[in-house]
């Protein structure tokens, strides 16, 4: 059945001159996001209603005073923009396919459309349905697939309470405020039938003969497009309306509920759109209904249970994120009776075969999400080299008989979308030292070579500016909180007003799960205080991050570095910013000096925020642990690395904050603070140079997605399992 989409009705009300009349288009397609040119039309009209508005360009313009569409039409150069811009997006979508990089390099796929499955996208900060580094790579993921001309459809839900926002109480302690998203506010558009009434698809849940009607929105992300699937249904009785409302909340039957929305509904989405995909990934396990969704759907062609998952294992593509074992969803065995007794029947399977495809003897006898998708995907890859390693070994009893070097599970290890965040001082001064077209060659390390040839003068003027920057933000956002009334002087100090723009500042912004420890370097307050002390080389750090909701181990990290931050003995130097999200991850990742990363090896699948900050020219100092491993070199020329301790518990802590310390008293500050007449840090800035380098062509989406194509895409779309 063809489908279409309800005729954009955000703007109805508001009315655009005609000769500014595509920013409504421009504004219901995220690709704004990556283009600062499209996202600066907006910012022009009115720079303050920008940032009140989130950066969310439908609310923007539904807000915007219509006197202010003025400036942009009595300003030539506005215009002028304006056209450049709008030409350039509709030459991205109406592009002839042959002559994108896929079309170029791996024609084949043009007739084959990928569904990519993610509980989570991290694709702008308005649009808060991600809540740390998998969703972002999904995001990035997608925003490359575009950039490339790969025929992708993305699914995922729409949680109208988003992740969580977060404030800290005058003790540290944080407040989990639920996100308000009204879909009507953001980019999306509600998917309808012919009749133009909205098309609904229906999942069965512990009763089937009551199933759950689910409605669908459709964001345009480039030439992707992304559907997100919504319980939020008039008729749905009141207890699933807000089953798909927030991300990562509630117990493990929730959980489940929404994995069955995101996995069966998803593929009955697409089917009921009229759209075909030919190969399917999923992003982390907490999709993998949607294999047993495929595999029920052959089973009811005639196939039998074997013959249907071959086809299913031959067209698809499973990707695991992380070794920490309470990262993978298991649940237990009754509740599993409860939602799919009337499903295994489907698949030709009796209880037991069908719980045995969840099972992982060796951490647990409930159904393990990750292990059936191993078991129905013939394409596995983990996020790192390091990761890897460590995925065939925790998973080497999936497949009795082989050693764990012989489990079929590959890499491909991660990578950003260089578009949305290179900082727009230092995508300007690539546009002008590389050449405008050094976003469609960034997985060229010749490309980069032209980093030499900036003058050091230049670069760091470049820096200064996104430094002085993130400052400014951050005494923004205090003064703002502390206008709104509900913030006491205490909080003022922890939230940075005594930061230096001179002073060499460490970034430390991450998730604060507990691997990551993020207080490690208070491990000897004394000795960290003599650091930031020194009245001649002062330094300071800046701590931003959420804790899962029902984490409370990682709540009380918060509030510690909280504490810290408004102890005088740190004189100041220590901030802790609220609501870390992506807005705040740009500023930061660009903004400050020194990138620092400490988590206990070997449990970082990849990380990625540390590659954010080397494309901006700020180096990581980090444990050798998931990418950075592959990227660190070891003379220290591109950032500073730090060898994982063979100690372990409070021992390892005592090693690594050690060596932290050493690094930077010895090497770290002497470096940052060693200025020619100039004022200028030479050595820190061939250390910086370096690692936009090293990182920027090997650490890109670009990358990372090419590697994707022939390595997995390739063999899923072309593959047996796709006989017609
Ligand atoms: C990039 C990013 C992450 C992931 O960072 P890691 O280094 O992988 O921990 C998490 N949250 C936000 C908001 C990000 O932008």
């Amino acid at each position: 059945m063809p489908s279409m989409t309800s005729p954009a009705t955000a703007f109805a009300s508001v009315s655009i001159p005609e000769r500014l009349a595509r920013l409504a288009d421009l504004a219901m397609n995220l690709w704004w996001t990556w283009n600062d040119d499209a996202a600066s039309l907006f910012h022009d009209l009115d720079p303050r209603l920008w940032d009140t508005t989130n950066e969310n360009p439908v609310q923007f313009l539904q807000q915007l005073d219509p006197e202010r569409f003025a400036v942009g039409l009595a300003d030539p150069d506005y215009l002028r923009r304006y056209d450049a811009v709008v030409a350039r997006f509709d030459a991205m979508l109406n592009a002839d396919r042959s002559t994108t990089w896929v079309g170029q390099h791996a024609p084949e796929l043009l007739d084959h459309t990928l569904a990519y499955f993610s509980a989570e996208f991290g694709l702008h900060r308005a649009l808060p349905i991600y809540s740390g580094g998998l969703g972002v790579l999904a995001g990035d993921h997608i925003k490359e697939a575009s950039d490339l001309g790969l025929p992708v459809v993305a699914v995922s839900l729409l949680y109208r309470h988003g992740y969580l926002s977060q404030r800290l109480t005058a003790d540290g302690w944080q407040l989990d405020v639920p996100a308000d998203l009204a879909p009507s506010a953001e980019p999306s558009t509600l998917v309808c039938d012919e009749d133009g009434e909205p098309l609904y698809v229906h999942v069965a849940f512990d009763r089937p003969e009551y199933p759950l009607r689910l409605a669908i929105w459709r964001v345009n992300v480039g030439r992707v497009t992304l559907y997100l699937l919504d319980s939020d249904v008039e008729g749905n009785p009141d207890w699933t309306r807000t089953i798909s409302s927030r991300l990562y909340g509630g117990d493990q039957e929730h959980r489940l509920r929404q994995e069955l929305i995101l996995g069966v509904g998803g593929v009955r989405a697409l089917r009921a759109m009229g759209i075909a995909p030919t190969y399917w990934h999923a992003n982390e396990g907490h999709s993998a209904f949607h294999l047993l969704e495929r595999v029920r759907e052959y089973v009811a062609a005639g196939l039998t249970f074997d013959e249907a998952a071959e086809r299913v294992r031959a067209t698809t593509i499973f990707t695991t994120h992380t070794p920490v074992p309470a990262g993978h969803d298991v649940f237990p065995p009754e509740l599993m009776d409860r939602y799919f007794a009337h499903f295994w029947p489907q698949l030709g399977l009796d209880r037991e075969q069908f719980l045995a495809l969840g099972r992982h003897e060796k951490t647990d006898h409930g159904f393990n999400m990750t292990a059936l998708s191993f078991r129905l995907a013939n394409q596995r890859n983990a996020v790192s080299e390091r990761h890897g390693e460590i995925t065939r070994t925790m998973w080497a009893d999936l497949w009795p008989g082989k050693e764990p070097d012989e489990v079929p599970v590959t890499h491909v290890t991660n990578g950003i979308h260089l578009p949305t965040w290179t900082a727009a001082p230092v995508a300007s001064l690539f546009d002008q030292e590389i050449g405008p077209d050094w976003r469609e060659k960034s997985d060229d390390p010749a490309t980069w070579e032209a980093i030499d040839q900036i003058s050091d003068e230049e670069f760091w003027e470049v820096h200064c500016r996104a430094k002085s920057d993130l400052i400014a933000h951050l005494r923004e956002r205090s003064r703002r909180r502390w206008a709104a009334g509900d913030f006491d002087p205490a909080q003022v100090v922890a939230a940075g007003p005594y930061l230096e723009e001179d002073a060499l500042t460490i970034g430390f912004a991450r998730r604060f799960a507990t691997y990551k420890r993020a207080t490690l370097i208070f491990h000897d307050p004394d000795r960290l205080a003599r650091i930031l002390n020194d009245p001649e080389r002062p330094v300071q750090i800046v701590f931003a991050g959420k804790a899962h909701p029902a984490d409370e181990g990682g709540k009380r990290l918060i509030q510690e570095i909280y504490w810290r931050a408004r102890d005088p003995r740190f004189g100041g130097r220590i901030a802790f910013a609220e609501d870390y999200d992506m807005g705040l991850a740009a500023y930061l990742v660009a903004g400050v000096d020194l990138w620092l990363n400490n988590p206990r090896a070997p449990l970082e699948a990849s990380g990625t925020s540390g590659m954010k900050a080397a494309v901006n020219g700020v180096p990581n100092l980090s444990i050798l642990d998931g990418w950075w491993r592959e990227a660190w070199l070891p003379d220290n020329s591109n950032g500073w690395g730090l060898e994982p301790s063979p100690l372990e518990g409070w021992a390892q802590d005592a090693d690594e904050a050690e060596a932290i310390y050493e690094a930077l008293e010895q090497r770290i500050v002497p470096c940052y603070y060693d200025r020619g007449p100039s004022g200028i840090p030479h050595a820190w800035i061939a250390v910086a140079k370096n690692a936009i380098k090293t990182v920027a062509p090997r650490f890109s989406a670009r990358r990372m997605l090419i590697e994707y194509i022939n390595r997995l895409y390739l063999p899923a779309a072309t593959s047996s399992g796709n006989r017609r």
